[in-house]
């Protein structure tokens, strides 16, 4: 089955567009059966989670950490994830920074764009982004580029406003901040409903779950 889900997945994506196989909440073994199908690429959401899996999976695979990380969790993901999707704040840019610089890392980062309707939902706005790309103050954080999650509506024109205001922001960073653009090159938009969308409007990278593993279940 997972196999398959993976197998018709990247048949229809793209080549040039990074498949993250969002494994929270399901356990190792059917992360196995993914990383047997050829999967490298896994993303968590909760920091004890990923640490406890990290040691029970081959050491080619490369973890992305897509959930809301606090400061104090940062020994769970930092030494693990290749990549932090989710930073929504300056605060956790400054902790990552000393993170890195105690730890002699540089830690490659996402920043999350506050899309959709939903009040709890974590990000920067616009403004923000622009001056943190415009004056960064984190020599062990490297910005890599922005993601974001849609509105959760089965409205395609919501969610497809929201995957074009992040698509401008992620373009007019680049154009205004040039000597980012070689490192400032991830769009992480798109999950299991709406990843056709957020390819149309330039994912680079789509974090899909429950189209490869079937619904999630506590372990
Ligand atoms: C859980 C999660 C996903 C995957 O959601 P699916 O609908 O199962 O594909 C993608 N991105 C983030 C940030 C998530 O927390």
């Amino acid at each position: 089955m997972i196999r398959k889900n993976l197998i018709r997945l990247t048949s229809e994506l793209p080549s040039d567009v990074e498949l993250v196989a969002v494994s929270k909440f399901h356990p190792v073994e059917r992360l196995m059966e993914a990383y047997r199908a050829g999967q490298r690429v896994f993303g968590e959401s909760r920091p004890q989670e990923l640490a406890a899996k990290v040691p029970q999976m081959p050491a080619d695979v490369r973890w992305h950490f897509i959930g809301h990380l606090q400061t104090n969790k940062l020994k769970q993901v930092l030494p693990y994830a290749s990549l932090v999707q989710s930073v929504d704040s300056v605060r956790l840019l400054e902790a990552i920074d000393r993170w890195g610089s105690v730890n002699g890392r540089v830690i490659d980062v996402l920043l999350e764009l506050h899309l959709g309707a939903e009040d709890t939902k974590q990000g920067f706005p616009e403004e923000e982004v622009m001056a943190v790309v415009e004056a960064p103050r984190w020599p062990h954080v490297r910005l890599r580029g922005l993601m974001g999650m849609a509105t959760n509506t089965e409205d395609a024109a919501v969610v497809e406003a929201d995957f074009a205001r992040i698509e401008t922001l992620f373009h007019r960073v680049r154009r205004t901040f040039p000597e980012c653009a070689g490192t400032f090159t991830e769009l992480s938009i798109g999950m299991s409903g709406d990843w056709p969308l957020a390819v149309r409007h330039g994912a680079t990278m789509v974090r899909i779950g429950t189209e490869i593993f079937g619904p999630r279940e506590y372990f």
